[in-house]
């Protein structure tokens, strides 16, 4: 209870450090975003320990602010955006090239996940996000 209560923390703040860094409009419609809530923020790899990407969980790369309707669309409908489907094929181009050992450059040229800040990217929140990132 008291690590699940731990991490609702850290996202928090990891959410509150990406809504001060960036605009406050969705990354998939562009619709403006006014008010903070820890629900605007989507893993483009998800999160989930069970199949998903939990050592991404903390990833600036790895969200996305997306606006009520989108986020919304997207976790209850399971209708991927193109955009987000574009984006999350790319992530798992560079994760098996990286698996393969062939992903020799830390930050390859040319790629930048739209709406992120370009450059090393890191949460400061410790955690196993940096070291297996082969992304940023
Ligand atoms: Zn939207």
């Amino acid at each position: 209870m008291v690590e699940k209560q731990q991490l609702v923390l850290t996202d928090a703040a990891f959410y509150l450090i990406i809504w001060q860094e960036r605009e406050h409009k969705c990354q998939n419609c562009g619709a403006p975003v006014f008010e903070f809530s820890i629900l605007l923020f989507h893993h483009i790899l998800a999160k989930r320990p069970d199949g998903g990407y939990p050592q991404y969980r903390h990833c600036k790369w790895n969200i996305w602010i997306l606006c009520w309707q989108c986020h919304d669309t997207h976790d209850n409908g399971n209708i991927d955006s193109p955009t987000i489907a574009k984006l999350r094929a790319e992530y798992h181009r560079l994760l098996k090239l990286h698996e393969d050992g062939k992903l020799k450059v830390e930050s390859p040229e040319g790629f930048h996940a739209p709406g992120t800040v370009q450059g090393h990217q890191q949460a400061d929140l410790g955690g196993p996000c940096m070291d297996n990132s082969p992304i940023w």
